[in-house]
Parts: C-alpha cells; sequence; structure tokens
C-alpha cells in the first residue's frame, strides 16, 4: 500500500505544482501537533524511521488528547446525505511545535503526511497570520484526503501523536490502546463535493492517480 501512497503525494504535487506558494525550508509556522493521517501514512514514518536507523521520538506525554469529531470520508458522508454534521471538539488545534520539527526542519520529510503537504499557502502565513491558497487547491486537497482515507479500510485516522503511539513498537498494549481510544476507524470514500467549475481538473487528477496507482500493492 505504502507505494500507491506515494504516487498519490506525488500526483497531488504535479498537479498543483503550478501555483506559487511562499512555502520554502525553515519556514514552519504550520509545523504544529495538530497533524492528522492515516494509520498507512503513519507506518510509511515508522519504516523510514527504522530504515534510517533513528528512534520515534518520544511522543507527547503534555499533549490534550484529541479526538476528532469525524474523519474527512466520515464528514463527506454526512453532507452527502444531507444531514448534520458533528460538532469539533472545543480546541480542535493544538499549537505546540510538532515533535519532528529539528531547528526548523522536517526530521521526516520525505514521509511527512499528506496533511503537511496540503498546509500550504501563496502568502508568508507567517507575516500575516493566515494563509491563503486557490479555492480548486482546497478542493484538490480535500479530495486526495479521502482518497487517503479510502485507501485505509480497516486501519484508523488521527492526530499524529495517536496514529505513532498505537504503531509504535515495543511501547505495551496499555499505550496502544489508549491512543486507540483517540483514534477513528478509516471510512469508505461516499463520493466527493466538487463544485461543477473544479470538475474537470479533478477528474483529470482523479484519472492520473488510477492510471499510475493501477499497478501498485
Ligand atoms: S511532520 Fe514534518 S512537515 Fe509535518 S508538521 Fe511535523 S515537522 Fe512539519
Amino acid at each position: 500500500m505504502s507505494s500507491v501512497i506515494t504516487e498519490i503525494y506525488e500526483v497531488f504535487a504535479e498537479e498543483s505544482a503550478a501555483i506559487a506558494f511562499a512555502c520554502g525550508p525553515g519556514c514552519a509556522t504550520c509545523c504544529t501537533r495538530s497533524v492528522t493521517l492515516t494509520t498507512g501514512e503513519g507506518r510509511l514514518i515508522v519504516d523510514f524511521l527504522r530504515e534510517t536507523g533513528c528512534a520515534l521520538p518520544p511522543l507527547p506525554r503534555d499533549q490534550a488528547p484529541l479526538r476528532p469529531a469525524s474523519t474527512g470520508n466520515g464528514l463527506a458522508a454526512l453532507c452527502l446525505a444531507g444531514q448534520e454534521t458533528p460538532e469539533e471538539p472545543e480546541s480542535p488545534w493544538l499549537f505546540e511545535p510538532c515533535f519532528f520539527l529539528k531547528e526548523g526542519l522536517c526530521a521526516i520529510y520525505p514521509v511527512r503526511p499528506f496533511a503537511c503537504r496540503s498546509f500550504n499557502s501563496t502568502v508568508n502565513c507567517g507575516k500575516t497570520g493566515m494563509a491563503e491558497a486557490p479555492e480548486w487547491f482546497l478542493t484538490l486537497a480535500i479530495v486526495t484526503n479521502q482518497l487517503l482515507e479510502d485507501l485505509d479500510r480497516g486501519g484508523f485516522w488521527g492526530n499524529l501523536a495517536d496514529v505513532l503511539a498505537f504503531l509504535g513498537h515495543g511501547r505495551g498494549e496499555a499505550v496502544k490502546s489508549a491512543a486507540r481510544e483517540r483514534l477513528l476507524p478509516s471510512q469508505p470514500l461516499p463520493g466527493l463535493l466538487v463544485p461543477p467549475e473544479e470538475r474537470p481538473r479533478i477528474n483529470r487528477f482523479l484519472a492520473t492517480v488510477r492510471e499510475r496507482t493501477a499497478t501498485r500493492s
């Protein structure tokens, strides 16, 4: 599955390459502990750390438990069915720096989760206090997120610290099961919410993903 995930990351990067983002090395304003991901993406990180001989960093013990109200596909299913979406917890964002941030750079950059790849801005959000991006880029990011969740069926989705604690090797069943309580099951793709004017671009993106992942495991 990992090569399918990385291929989807690649197609997303190619599709959005035309946008002049202001983000660059050392710019880490969005590198907080609010990153979410699937367990499939988490396994890429665990494998990368093992292959590069790096230990999983100590996961934060001071972090407030964060259980998102719904996954992306869960939300999309409710919207498509015309149902109410659940309220987010009072503090859905954790603004402390990400534990993978080392001197302003990401220690797992080649395998950073999709959430990190989609936090992009055409203005320096460290200065303006707000990120900006074209509407179609936001739709592309939501669709890509939904594909990654669909790919992870049978797995879980949630905060980076919880996914890694759940996957963490040798950290004991108690840690794993406490982390599991804060994760949500990854859901199948219920359909896409794409504005009519963005459909040609999204259809092209989906066709490229299908073509490039057809022979991958
Ligand atoms: S995983 Fe890397 S890119 Fe993502 S928030 Fe952490 S330091 Fe930043």
